[in-house]
């Protein structure tokens, strides 16, 4: 015999996935339509519209890939770039090498230039390496989790159009929580996720394409039906995935509607909440939320005398990574916050692992009284672990970080 699920109250304050805000809980929870009923069409038009504001941009081709964030990065990559071509990616942290691993699948050339984890790139050292290596395209990520950092990404689409070069941006853990600017900052793809600073279930990835990416997509060889078609000009292979060919997935979100998949209508009703959430907040108000609980998290851990990796000034608003102090056995203190508190804090990957905890302020949970609460409770376990830690300490900084200006 099991029962309906009926999961115990948590405060999700790691890396990601966070509490979902209780109206994306809601959208989830509404009717099915068909997919070609004129509402379910409508809602995709409106999820389409939506997007383009929280990604700040114009262009047509702004949609939903039916999958966690990974999905979009998979259709991104595998459609914009062809068997043998270069793919140039600056890695400064684990999702860095995801994109790596994920352009070499889609078999391209992959050259990766990488700094010390904890840091950023200067502008400057990936033109050079662009300048060395001749990409197609250049693919990095905005926020990586895994070191907390922020690469500043301003300067680069200039420095692509430069080049010649097809700019993507991995922006899930930043998109919301963090400026981001897709049209101003000269970017050809953004993908993202809901789990992270959007607020929702991870299982929707929402993607941006700039014109020119579109153009690239379209040159791509079509197979319909299994059949390939002749073409006037030698359009090289066809993209190697169905599920993830943006060719077909923007055949389905356009005029045209041809079937391709049938969309997810639970996860669009999602994403589109999720979206519908950050427009009526604002868009720069929600990222200044972001700041201002960043400030209180990073204001209160050091208020209890603990060590923040990396360079801070590059630290993404919604997470700080906070080293474990020697003695402490990292994972207890976890499971007594998760246990006695029902309070979630992230362990870290690699170079890091059992080296910090990771501690998110994201999305719905980026808020003082998260904040707070996660800061008494860690005081509390850390004196029980051993540890010598200021009494009221972290809350008292994290009430000075939140106020100051
Ligand atoms: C969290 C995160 C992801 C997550 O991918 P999923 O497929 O949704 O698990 C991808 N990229 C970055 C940069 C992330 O921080």
């Amino acid at each position: 015999m099991t029962h309906p699920v009926n999961p115990p109250a948590r405060l999700l304050m790691g890396p990601g996935p966070v509490n979902a805000d209780p109206r994306v809980l809601r959208a989830l929870s509404t009717p099915l339509v068909g997919q070609y009923d004129p509402v379910m069409t409508g809602y995709m038009n409106e999820t389409m519209a939506l997007y383009r504001e929280v990604f700040a941009t114009t262009n047509e081709a702004t949609l939903l890939v039916d999958g966690t964030s990974r999905a979009g990065i998979e259709a991104a990559l595998v459609s914009l770039v062809r068997p043998g071509e270069r793919v140039l990616v600056p890695v400064f942290g684990r999702f860095g090498h995801l994109l790596a691993e994920i352009a070499l699948r889609a078999q391209a050339e992959v050259h990766t230039i990488e700094v010390p984890w904890g840091q950023v790139f200067p502008a400057s050292v990936v033109e050079e390496a662009i300048v060395r290596v001749r990409p197609h395209l250049l693919a990095m990520v905005q926020g990586d989790t895994s070191t907390t950092m922020l690469q500043p990404l301003d300067e680069l689409g200039a420095i692509c159009a430069k080049h010649g070069v097809l700019f993507y941006t991995d922006a899930t853990a930043s998109l919301g929580g963090n400026p981001f600017e897709m049209d101003a900052w000269g970017l050809d793809a953004a993908t993202a996720g809901l789990q992270k600073c959007l607020s929702g279930p991870s299982g929707s990835a929402p993607i941006s394409l700039s014109d020119k990416a579109v153009e690239v997509i379209r040159g791509r060889r079509r197979i319909e039906a299994g059949i390939r078609e002749e073409s006037d000009e030698d359009t090289g292979e066809p993209v190697h995935s169905n599920y993830f060919d943006l060719g077909m997935i923007l055949d389905y979100w356009g005029p045209r509607r041809l079937n391709h998949h049938t969309e997810a209508t639970s996860m669009l009703y999602a994403a589109r909440e999720c979206a519908r959430i950050i427009v009526d907040e604002g868009r720069q108000a929600v990222i200044d939320r972001h700041e201002r609980a960043g400030r209180a998290m990073l204001a209160g851990v050091r208020g209890l005398g603990l060590g923040v990796f990396g360079d801070v000034a590059h630290k993404m608003n919604n997470v700080v990574a906070v080293e474990i102090p020697d003695g402490v056995d990292g994972d207890a203190v976890r499971g007594a916050l998760l246990q006695d508190f029902g309070i979630e804090i992230g362990t870290s990957f690699g170079p890091l692992h059992g080296r910090v905890w990771r501690i998110g302020t994201m999305g719905a949970n980026a808020r003082l009284d998260t904040v707070l609460s996660t800061l008494a409770a860690l005081e509390q376990v850390l004196r029980r672990a051993g540890a010598r830690v200021p009494h009221g300490g972290g809350v008292d900084a994290a009430y000075s970080g939140w106020s100051a200006a």
